[in-house]
C-alpha cells in the first residue's frame, strides 16, 4: 500500500469529510507518518508517545479514537485520514510498573540523548551506550547499568568504573518507568497545545 501525506491548507478543515479531500496530494510531508501521537487512556490519563502511522492503525482497528487532529491527512487507496495528535484507547488498560522494553532507543530517550558524563546534548548517532560497571567485570545490560555515553568519554571511561576513570554519572540510571514517561511527555508537549491540556493538570 503506497501512503502519502500532505498539509491540508484550508483554515476551516474540520468541516472537511475524510473522502472529499481524496486525492489531493499537493505538499507531501512524509515525515508526518513519524509525527509524535500522545496516546491518552481511556480515563484521558497520558501514558505513551507512539508515531502517527502507529497511532492511526489503533484509531483504524478501533482501539482508540482521535481526540486531536495535528492538520495532517494520510492517503491509503481511497482513504484520506485526518492525522491525529492526541487518541484515546477506548478501553483502560493498566499500566504495568515498567512500561517499555529496554532497547538502545529507550535508554537514549530516558537519558534524553545527554552524554551522562560530560552532559552535552547529541545526536543519536554520536551516542554510544555505556555499561557503568563494564560487561568484562559482569555488569548487566540493565536499565540500571545502561546509560547513553559520548564515544569520547566511552573511549576515556574504557573498562573501568565511573570512580576508577575519574567521571561521575549525571545521575543514576533507572527503569523507564510511567514517572520517567511523563517526564518526557511533558517536555515534548510542552511547545504543543494540543498536548498541553492533557499533560498539565
Ligand atoms: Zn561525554
Amino acid at each position: 500500500m503506497i501512503m502519502s501525506v500532505h498539509r491540508h491548507n484550508s483554515a476551516d478543515d474540520n468541516r472537511h469529510s475524510v473522502t472529499a479531500v481524496f486525492g489531493f496530494h499537493q505538499d507531501s510531508d512524509p515525515q508526518a507518518l513519524h509525527a509524535p501521537v500522545l496516546v491518552l487512556n481511556a480515563s484521558y490519563e497520558p501514558i505513551n508517545i507512539c508515531a502517527a502511522r502507529r497511532a492511526i492503525v489503533l484509531v483504524l482497528k478501533g482501539v482508540a479514537m482521535t481526540e486531536e487532529e495535528n492538520g495532517h491527512f494520510l492517503h491509503a487507496a481511497r482513504l484520506a485520514l485526518r492525522v491525529p495528535s492526541v487518541i484515546r484507547l477506548l478501553e483502560y488498560r493498566r499500566i504495568p510498573h515498567q512500561t517499555r522494553a529496554l532497547s538502545r532507543k529507550n535508554i537514549l530517550l530516558r537519558d534524553r540523548n545527554i552524554c551522562q558524563y560530560c552532559g552535552d546534548p547529541l545526536a543519536a548517532s554520536d551516542l554510544t551506550l555505556d555499561h557503568v560497571v563494564p560487561r568484562s567485570r559482569g555488569g548487566l545490560s540493565s536499565w540500571e547499568n545502561l546509560v547513553a555515553c559520548c564515544h569520547p568519554c566511552n573511549r576515556r571511561k574504557g573498562n573501568h568504573l565511573p570512580v576508577e576513570a575519574g567521571m561521575k554519572l549525571m545521575r543514576e540510571p533507572h527503569a523507564f518507568n510511567l514517572h520517567t514517561s511523563r517526564h518526557i511527555m511533558r517536555l515534548m508537549g510542552r511547545s504543543d497545545d494540543k498536548w498541553r491540556k492533557y499533560l498539565f493538570y
